[in-house]
């Protein structure tokens, strides 16, 4: 009896002697030890996945370590946040989102994920919008744009990248301060949207200066105003939307980046360092410049002022939405 206990004695402290060693090994194994997934909850070749590739080029070379993107379109960003939300809170999968993450949980009844399911990392970079369309479409500026729209009602399609996409929340916007209805047209990213609307298959929509910038700058899409308080370097010709028939109309998209909960601080600290360096970067900085955004400054790049912010922004969207008697089951 007793040598069989003292069997199960060995066994159990074996084990536990395995495990804390295993515990140890892992403490000591510097991070990042292997390349990190950066997932964008939108499509290939929009304005999220754009700005996500920027700063993963810069943060994959000061964390000396690949970070792969992984593209999760679908449901305003939802369904790719929800997959950041059941990833291993190792540090190895990290979350590059928008304005998205805090309108979400106003839209959707049903979300794959909670909202205390993500670590903030930081803030990244805030992006202008503009109000564009295809090419021959008839308004030549903002208030024809109105005024065609509030006339053909229901006829106008409107592009957007699901509900709570930024693309969406302009619209919504759009179509409250228009005082008239659009017949959205959703996509998984706004990448394949502007597809549509350089084929003209989609009458106009709302986007990001990240996606659209070099659309305009060819002359392939018609460019209404940007939705910024200013007008901006790389679009001078634009008004913004406020002058242009819209008072006090104002979006801008703020970008960041999230951990899944309980990720150890080690991780968070070192990723939040590496997007402090992508942030300085020239080449970042020089290509925001030209696709009409910037970094956020310095002293916005802690942690608990993402926290901040997203709970700031949750509750400025939450009565917007309810106002516009906007959600999905
Ligand atoms: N950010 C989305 C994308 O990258 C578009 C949107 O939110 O409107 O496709």
């Amino acid at each position: 009896m007793a040598s069989n206990f003292r069997k199960t004695l060995l066994t159990v402290s074996l084990f536990f002697n395995v495990l804390l060693a295993d515990a140890g090994h892992a403490a000591d194994v510097p991070y990042p030890s292997k390349p990190v997934t950066m997932v964008v909850p939108f499509t290939a070749g929009g304005p999220t996945d754009t700005v996500a590739r920027l700063i993963a080029q810069s943060m994959s070379a000061e964390l000396k370590q690949t970070i792969v993107i992984e593209n999760v379109g679908g449901a305003g960003g939802t369904l790719g946040a929800g997959r950041v939300a059941r990833a291993a809170a190792d540090g190895y999968t990290v979350l590059l989102h928008h304005i998205g993450q805090a309108t979400a949980p106003s839209l959707y009844r049903k979300l794959p994920y909670k909202v205390e399911d993500f670590e903030a990392i930081g803030l990244v970079t805030a992006v202008p919008m503009t109000i564009v369309a295809r090419k021959d479409f008839p308004p030549k500026n903002l208030k024809e744009l109105i005024d065609f729209a509030k006339k053909n009602k229901d006829k106008v399609t409107y592009a957007n990248a699901g509900l709570g996409s930024a693309s969406h929340l302009c619209g919504m916007l759009l179509m409250k301060a228009m005082d008239t209805v659009l017949t959205t047209v959703p996509y998984k990213g706004t990448g394949p949207a502007m597809n549509d609307l350089l084929g003209g298959r989609v009458d106009f929509m709302c986007d990001q200066t990240t996606n659209t910038t070099s659309q305009i700058k060819a002359g392939k899409i018609k460019a209404y105003a940007v939705t910024s308080k200013k007008k901006i370097a790389s679009l001078p010709q634009l008004p913004t939307a406020a002058e242009s028939g819209l008072p006090g109309f104002e979006i801008s998209v703020w970008h960041a980046l999230y951990a899944p909960r309980n990720t150890p601080k080690v991780a968070i600290d070192r990723l939040n360092q590496a997007l402090k360096v992508a942030l300085k970067d020239k080449t970042v900085i020089s290509r925001f410049a030209e696709l009409g955004t910037e970094p956020e400054p310095e002293e916005r790049l802690k942690p608990e002022v993402l926290n901040t912010y997203l709970k700031e922004e949750r509750a400025r969207w939450d009565e917007v939405i309810r106002k516009a008697g906007q959600f999905a089951e």
